[in-house]
């Protein structure tokens, strides 16, 4: 009986011995697991992280806000044949940010639905980005006119002379992409947001809607893609005469 005891015993202890070796192997095993998937993962940080430089690198340093008129229900803008001027705004909007988005790294919109936002907000919100540029998009109209088409574009003439050049660099581009009807650029010291904005800003009048023609347009996807290429064009060609125009007092207005 004695010598069964101890058998037992020492068949325990062997057991226990194993056992411990069978759960060191086990934590040995969850301990590599889990260092190659810590390490995995950091990898993949390190790797987007140089990913999102390598992209910003790219890009250029330049902050454009695109401002998308009225919007909401107490801010329509023109109506006519059911077609609001706040959707085509918003729609154009969307397009140009699109674009934008792939050369320059920061764009910002005043708003991405169909929200009132007020006048002085929408200049606030550019004035508080420190935009390098604000450009805002709207629709014409014309009462008891269903023929007088065109695009122009308006800037404050006593805010900056670079205004000036933002809108005239935008509309010749814009008819360059779209044929429509030149009106030109046009002066205006009354308008709110391209008065309080701190920075070169222009307001584009894209097309009317009072016009069966044009507004046919307007509401057309390909037709506002041309007025969003035009826009951007218009931009690339504005920021390329800055940097050209830098070492001068006129360039130095930026
Ligand atoms: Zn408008």
């Amino acid at each position: 009986m004695k010598n069964m005891k101890k058998n037992k015993y020492r068949y325990k202890k062997t057991s226990r011995k194993r056992l411990n070796r069978k759960k060191i192997g086990i934590i040995l095993l969850i301990i590599t697991t889990i260092v190659f998937f810590m390490y995995n993962n950091m990898k993949q940080k390190y790797q987007s992280a140089e990913t999102i430089t390598y992209q910003k690198a790219n890009k250029i340093d330049k902050c454009i806000v695109i401002d998308a008129g009225h919007g909401g229900e107490e801010e329509p803008g023109c109506i006519f044949g059911n077609v609001y001027e706040k959707t085509i705004c918003l729609q154009i909007a969307e397009k140009l940010k699109t674009k934008l988005e792939k050369e320059y790294e920061k764009v910002v919109m005043t708003r991405t639905e169909d929200i009132n936002v007020y006048l002085n907000e929408r200049a606030r919100i550019a004035n508080r980005e420190n935009a390098d540029i604000f450009v805002s998009i709207h629709q014409n109209a014309l009462e008891d006119d269903n023929i007088t088409s065109g695009i122009e574009t308006w800037y404050n003439p006593v805010k900056d002379t670079n205004s000036m050049m933002l809108a005239k660099h935008i509309q010749e581009n814009i008819i360059n992409s779209t044929n429509a009807n030149d009106l030109g650029t046009k002066e205006s010291k009354g308008l709110i947001v391209i008065k309080n904005t701190q920075m070169p800003s222009c307001l584009v009048e894209t097309g009317f809607l009072s016009s069966t023609e044009e507004r046919s347009k307007l509401i057309d996807e390909n037709y506002q893609e041309k007025i969003a290429e035009g826009i951007y064009n218009g931009i690339k060609s504005y920021f390329n005469y800055t940097e050209e125009n830098k070492d001068t007092p006129e360039g130095n207005n930026v």
